[in-house]
């Protein structure tokens, strides 16, 4: 098996630091080779265990990173460890940086008009020399046709789809059909968290693994979502015992 890679319940996770994952994604952005991005998390890779449909769309993209220490657990019990948790989050924010910095270009998708406005104007702030070709909110027919043009003829360097999964690992399949560069990434609820609508963890319970605690106490109806990890510990056992 290819060392740079980790196989946990049938997905197949890039282990690669964060600064090391970036510097090939700048570099696949600035040669403009396609690029599909998926941050999986455990509800994700559960999801694609029992989804057929989803599993092969994500097998499809060109990096998968471990979203959540849940997975970096998962790795360690299969006595092959992944290097360091890469937070869907903290990658955008690091593109986002460089895009700044190289004056490349992106498109925003997803979440409720009032946040991906507000991102929107944060952005511009922040980040002053990026080019943003275009943005939506999160909540359209995913069969209309209109935006998917609209995104696709914007030929950003970078696409964000915070549509939560699986709808933007499928859209983005989709879009990346109709374009010939760019990187697409799947960001979850990234834009709320970036814009304060859904706080981040403060540090201490990031040093310490416990976001997934803190955004438990903070949005309580992530609980029945939330009972998928033992379930996933579970299948990783059993995964174990049969390796
Ligand atoms: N969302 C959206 N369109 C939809 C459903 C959800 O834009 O039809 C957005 C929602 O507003 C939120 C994000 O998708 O910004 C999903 O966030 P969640 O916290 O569920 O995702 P996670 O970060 O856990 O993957």
């Amino acid at each position: 098996m290819n060392k740079q890679k980790v196989n946990v319940l049938n997905v197949s996770f890039d282990n690669l630091r964060q600064e090391e994952l970036l510097a090939q994604l700048n570099h696949r952005i600035q040669i403009q080779q396609k690029t599909f991005v998926v941050t999986a998390n455990p509800e994700i890779v559960m999801y694609a265990n029992q989804y057929p449909n989803y599993m092969d769309i994500i097998k499809k993209a060109d990096y998968i990173t471990p979203d959540g220490i849940g997975i970096v657990k998962a790795a360690r019990m299969l006595k092959t460890p992944i290097i360091e948790r890469v937070a869907g989050y903290d990658l955008m924010l690091e593109l986002l940086k460089n895009a700044d910095k190289l004056n490349q270009s992106i498109y925003l998708l997803g979440a409720k008009e009032e946040v991906i406005l507000k991102t929107v104007k944060k952005i511009k702030t922040e980040f002053p020399n990026i080019k943003l070709k275009g943005y939506h909110n999160g909540y359209f027919e995913l069969t209309d046709k209109t935006l998917l043009n609209q995104a696709v003829e914007a030929q950003a360097d970078i696409i964000f789809v915070g549509l939560g999964f699986p709808k933007q690992e499928e859209w983005i399949q989709n879009y990346l059909q109709h374009v010939t560069k760019g990187l697409a990434m799947g960001v979850g609820g990234s834009f709320d968290a970036y814009t304060g609508t859904v706080k981040r963890a403060p540090a201490i319970f990031i040093k310490m693994n416990l976001e997934w605690f803190y955004r438990l106490l903070k949005q309580p109806t992530r609980f029945k979502r939330m009972l998928m990890i033992p379930k996933f510990l579970l299948a990783v056992q059993k995964e174990k015992r049969k390796r």
